[in-house]
């Protein structure tokens, strides 16, 4: 027979109420998943999501999580022996036990690769009871960084994990996990949240500015965690806006300037899913105001840039131009050659 404790549904995140009220039901029974799977873009708070569900199934309080007592804190601090995050390492990277950690991640965009070493690691490290909770609680992030070897290692490790073991995978999409190993998880698909919530987030808790807050909460996209990152480094608004800039000279130049800016742009590799993604923004929200559909814009603190190319641009170029950046940003998770599909891309932007 198993007990029943005390979960909490209060977990004191912002947003993801529906998974927190199913996962503490799950946790209560003490007959949880042993695995589960948080699917949704970054920075949507997937991470922040499995820190809870870790410290609800290892939180030494009667009512769980507390937030408060030691256990709680050690893994709110990625300092819980018994809870450990597991992430990809920089292409290239020898994964030694003894080589120095990889370093954190440059940008939400930087390429990764999750190696069968570092499964084999976490393999033995779950072999051994916990040391002083109550599970060994092994957080894996981004898992469709796992290449092919380490997710075939991995996926042993789920058909028949030890019993005192709770794995929690997060990624993109559940769509680029090998299906044996999503089919073998609990799946919570994270959903952005409401402007709105964002908004008044940033505005409660983080004390940002109200003209500052609307703007970050647009350009999120429902992604909280991009959205505090950005109130807190203004170099990822201004990254946003130098993209923009450099949208708006190529649509000022001619071929030959354009083949020498996607030359430059081409050098800038790391940089490139996050500037196609703004462009994407950009000509999204151009189509909307085409349609009429201002108030659903993203980039609100450019609509008067934006009208100007509703205007200047038809409805077809715009769309076909969202096509084409859509089509890019495709193109370059396949490893094709980052200048060509840039000079392709910028030749077929619309002219002057
Ligand atoms: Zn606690």
């Amino acid at each position: 027979m198993t007990a029943r404790v005390d979960i909490r549904e209060d977990w004191a995140l912002i947003g993801h109420d529906w998974a927190i009220r199913a996962l503490a039901r799950s946790v209560a029974t003490e007959r949880a998943a042993h695995a589960y799977l948080f699917t949704g873009p970054h920075a949507i708070g997937k991470t922040m999501l499995a820190r809870k569900l870790a410290q609800a199934l290892q939180c030494t309080s009667e009512a769980r999580p507390c937030g408060q007592c030691l256990t709680c804190q050690k893994i709110a601090r990625d300092r819980h022996p018994d809870v450990q995050i597991v992430e990809g390492v920089p292409v290239g990277y020898k994964f030694d036990e003894k080589s120095p950690p990889a370093p954190p991640r440059a940008n939400d965009w930087e390429r990764r690769i999750l190696k069968i070493d570092q499964v084999r690691a976490l393999q033995h490290d779950v072999s051994r009871a916990p040391f002083e909770g109550r599970w060994k609680i092994v957080i894996l992030r981004r898992f469709e960084e796992a290449n092919e070897e380490a997710a075939n290692a991995f996926l042993k490790t789920l058909e028949e994990p030890p019993r005192h073991t709770r794995l929690i995978l997060t990624a993109r999409d559940a769509s680029l996990l090998l299906p044996t190993i999503a089919s073998r998880c609990q799946v919570f698909a994270l959903r952005p949240l409401a402007p709105a919530h964002i908004e008044t987030a940033l505005i409660d808790k983080w004390r940002a500015d109200p003209e500052s807050a609307r703007l970050l909460a647009r350009l999120s996209a429902g992604r909280l965690g991009w959205a505090v990152r950005a109130h807190e480094n203004r170099a990822l608004l201004d990254a946003r806006n130098q993209y923009l800039d450099e949208l708006n000279g190529a649509l000022a130049e001619g071929r030959a300037e354009r083949l020498v800016r996607a030359e430059g742009l081409a050098k800038k590799n790391d940089d490139l899913p996050e500037l196609l993604e703004t462009w994407l923004g950009w000509w999204r929200d151009v189509v909307l105001v085409q349609n009429g559909d201002g108030s659903r814009i993203t980039n609100v603190d450019r609509e008067d840039a934006l009208r100007d190319h509703a205007n200047r641009f038809s409805l077809e170029q715009a769309q076909s131009t969202l096509q084409a950046v859509r089509a890019t940003a495709r193109y370059l998770t396949q490893n094709v050659n980052a200048r060509l599909a840039l000079e392709v891309l910028l030749l077929n932007l619309p002219g002057k």
